[in-house]
């Protein structure tokens, strides 16, 4: 396939680059360590989430900054309607923005409310729901997590046991969720309970939209390998949700959450940050400093750099590939599959090429910043996040190749 941009849409990626050239402001520095490279906030850049809450004042309003520059032109939520703060891009066009942003290594700006729960209110939502939550999305003033996961339900969604029994005009909600990315740092959360326990487990589910700062909501930061705290457990005891948040009918939140799941589009960012570390990693090894430090450059390790050289390639097609469908179904499953398993391999081949030195992980310590000992840290999750290995592996057998679903089915 030919991936030539049109004229058009090199024209659209000028004004990107001269927009970022302008724009960005210079005091920002996004936070190194907030990065994790495979949060859906920012797979499509840094994690401007956290970055807007530093305790650095100057990343602080940086971040506020940016943001504001970003709102002006609706490139916070550039596929939105132009009513609701959007640009109204085209898919191809929003997939340059992403990617020219991530070359030039700015961060997008809230990523779980532009792309996962903004579409799902502009198809589900009551008219007052995207009257208020909108705007204040497109403009970077609130920022949303997902609350699905349990500890019984992760896979298994449908298994959820998170309790919301109606009582006049609210929904008393108890229970809790797990893996709650940026549950830390976000204003608000989308959750899916169970209302129905007697119907069938897919069919008794409500999906509602919770104020972090209800009574009876409280987060509990979760501790990562690197210390750091990208994701949280959130529990619910007693919290009082008004009906007015319900998305959707009573009992059909099923429905509405895998639609917010299917906006999850497999976007370019995975692609720019492998492309970034590996040419990183070739630049150190050609450098003179890099003889004393890492291992010595075998024939074995220059291969391997060249399979992951190709793979990125292969990613690279695949994301094309996927924004060009209309509505990507199993090719987002492959996306996702292959991405997550080569972020695993680059990882590898990085701790390969430093040896002993890939153990160390503080910055200043580690040649490269210890970028390829962060990287093969976030890489465990990947596999993981957004659908583990195994059920992507499902998907594609089934609704890509057609596969029954049972042995004998
Ligand atoms: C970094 C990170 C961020 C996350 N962020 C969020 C978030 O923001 N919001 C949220 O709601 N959740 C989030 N999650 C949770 C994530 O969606 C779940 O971890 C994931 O769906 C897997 O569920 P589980 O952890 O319960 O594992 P399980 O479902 O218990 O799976 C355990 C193992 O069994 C395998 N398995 C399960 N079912 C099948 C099957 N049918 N066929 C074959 N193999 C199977 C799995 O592949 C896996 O290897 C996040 C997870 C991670 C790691």
């Amino acid at each position: 396939m030919n991936w030539e941009d049109t004229p058009e849409e090199a024209a659209f990626r000028t004004e990107v680059r001269e927009f970022v050239a302008a724009h960005f402001p210079d005091t920002y520095v996004p936070d190194p360590d907030a990065e994790h490279s495979l949060e859906p906030e920012d797979v499509w850049g840094y994690n401007w989430a956290a970055d807007r809450l530093s305790s650095d004042p100057a990343r602080r309003d940086g971040a506020r900054r940016w943001a504001a520059a970003l709102a002006e032109r609706g490139w916070i939520t550039p596929h939105w309607p132009v009513e609701y703060g959007g640009a109204a891009l085209s898919t191809k066009q929003e997939f340059i923005l992403q990617e020219e942003m991530m070359r030039a290594r700015v961060p997008t700006v809230n990523g779980i409310g532009a792309f996962l729960l903004g579409p799902t209110l502009l198809t589900y939502g009551t008219a007052e729901q995207k009257a208020f939550h909108l705007p204040r999305i497109a403009r970077g003033e609130t920022t949303w997590a997902q609350g699905f996961s349990e500890p019984g339900a992760g896979s298994d969604l449908a298994s959820l046991r998170t309790r919301a029994v109606l009582d006049g005009d609210h929904y008393v909600v108890n229970g809790q969720k797990v893996w709650t990315s940026l549950g830390v740092q976000a204003d608000w959360l989308f959750v899916l309970v169970r209302t129905d326990p007697s119907a069938q487990k897919h069919k008794g589910i409500t999906f509602l939209l919770v104020d972090k700062e209800t009574p009876g909501v409280t987060v509990r930061p979760i501790t990562d390998i690197r210390g750091d705290t990208p994701f949280a457990e959130v529990f619910f005891d007693d919290a009082r949700v008004p009906v007015a948040n319900r998305v959707g009918d009573e009992n059909r939140g099923w429905y509405v959450a895998m639609a917010a799941l299917s906006f999850e589009r497999a976007g370019i960012g995975a692609t720019v940050k492998f492309e970034q570390a590996l040419s990183t990693l070739v630049e150190y090894l050609k450098s003179p400093e890099s003889s004393a430090t890492v291992r010595p450059n075998t024939e074995g390790l220059r291969l391997e750099i060249a399979r992951r050289y190709a793979e990125i390639r292969v990613l690279y097609n695949l994301a094309r590939y996927s924004a060009s469908v209309p509505e990507p179904g199993y090719e987002a499953s492959v996306n996702h599959l292959f991405g997550s398993e080569l972020h695993q391999r680059l990882a590898r081949t990085g701790a390969k090429a430093f040896g002993r030195l890939a153990e160390l992980w503080q910055r200043d310590d580690a040649p490269l910043g210890a970028a390829f000992t962060h990287l093969r840290l976030d890489s465990v999750a990947a596999t993981f996040l957004g659908g583990t290995t195994e059920i992507q592996r499902n998907v594609i057998a089934t609704r890509g190749l057609g596969l029954p679903k049972e042995r004998n089915a």
